[in-house]
């Protein structure tokens, strides 16, 4: 990871100091690392005596909502079951951080316009690439780190009131951090560098339960998950230029009465396959399909989610969106729009 510069690490110090109302949010469905990031965050800066709160596009997924447990219910204000609160919430905000998100572009409708508009201090933490520059008064931005939890972690402890000791930072922070790392590195599998198992082993070291954290992670699914794993993976299609996919429609996922973030890890399963180097999982959502890409090395998802889905995100995981009517007229043209963009992508 590049390193964090003095000069930036006593101007962020200095901006929570003068602030008194400070929000952070994330980027749209978030997932484990933007709860991680967040919930880590507000509790540092509510440790500093700060009124800190969390607000969302949307609510957190329930898999993964208890990495933000150690924040009051009170302070994570998701944007689509409470416009108004969040709204409101901005409006008094005089620093606001971005996370896990490369800006306020991937905040959603409501939310975007408010934040860009709202006259307060504002920096960005993030691991992604294209950080909008523009819109931060400060900003953390590196794609070499495993995640924004991370990033977020190499930077807390740069602050001199943690003072790189790890035992400084809130037990909330710690295990959130964790969580968020855990979750982004699909547990230590994708985007890992010495700093991330440096940071783990002093997360450890500082009374971070990780055993607790896998438990809930990965030993806590319902029976209807891993039932609907098995329909997903028997109608999973694999071609012949090593590109898999998997079209969930809603009808299903009613069938087996899932909720957001059951289907979560669901793109990773077909890279197991050794003549797999992409996979790409598609999720019916209102009007659109949610669209999830993962690749081996060698294959560019980003690429693929640009180029199709009006999407982006991480070389080896992105993400996006497929219309319809839009790209296509109706949900059921998914699959020929699929093999169209594998023809194109090649072998
Ligand atoms: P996921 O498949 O887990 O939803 O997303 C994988 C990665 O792609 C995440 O790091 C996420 O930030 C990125 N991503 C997902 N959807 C989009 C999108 O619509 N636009 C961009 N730029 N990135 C996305
Ligand atoms: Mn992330």
């Amino acid at each position: 990871m590049k390193e964090l510069t003095p000069g930036d690490i006593s101007k962020l110090d200095r901006m929570i100091e003068q602030a008194v109302t400070v929000t952070v949010t994330a980027h749209i469905h978030p997932d484990g690392d933007a709860a991680g990031s967040t919930a880590a965050l507000v509790a540092y800066l509510a440790a500093r005596g700060k009124d800190a709160a969390i607000v969302l596009p949307d609510a957190f997924p329930d898999n993964i909502s208890f990495a933000a447990e150690g924040i009051a219910p009170a302070k994570i204000l998701p944007a689509d079951t409470d416009a108004k609160a969040a709204k409101e919430r901005i409006t008094k905000s005089d620093l606001i951080f971005c996370v896990d998100c490369n800006g306020f572009s991937r905040t959603g409708d409501i939310l975007e316009p408010a934040l860009k508009a709202q006259k307060a201090r504002k920096i960005l933490i993030d691991h992604h690439i294209g950080p909008e520059q523009e819109d931060f008064d400060l900003v953390f931005s590196t794609p070499e780190v495993s995640s924004a939890s991370e990033l977020l972690y190499h930077i807390l402890m740069s602050l001199p009131d943690i003072g790189h000791d790890a035992q400084r930072l809130p037990s909330i922070s710690r295990d959130a951090i964790m969580t968020g790392m855990t979750t982004d590195t699909n547990n230590f599998a994708n985007s890992v560098f010495p700093t991330t198992f440096e940071m783990a082993s002093r997360l450890i070291a500082a009374g971070v339960d990780r055993d607790a954290i896998i438990s809930r992670l990965y030993q806590s699914a319902g029976e209807n998950r891993l039932r609907l794993m098995g329909s997903v993976l028997r109608c999973m299609k694999v071609t012949p230029e090593g590109i898999a996919y998997i079209i969930l429609r809603r009808a299903t996922m009613k069938r087996y009465g899932i909720h957001e973030g059951d289907t979560e890890g669901f793109v990773n399963m077909p890279l197991s396959i050794k003549n797999v180097r992409m996979s790409i999982f598609l999720k019916e959502d209102k009007g659109h399909f949610r669209v999830s890409l993962r690749s081996k090395k060698g294959t560019s998802a980003r690429l693929t989610a640009s180029t199709w889905f009006h999407g982006g995100g991480h070389e080896q995981a992105s993400g996006g969106r497929l219309f319809f009517p839009g790209d296509i007229s109706t949900p059921s043209d998914a699959e020929s729009y699929i093999l169209k963009v594998i023809a194109h992508t090649g072998k």
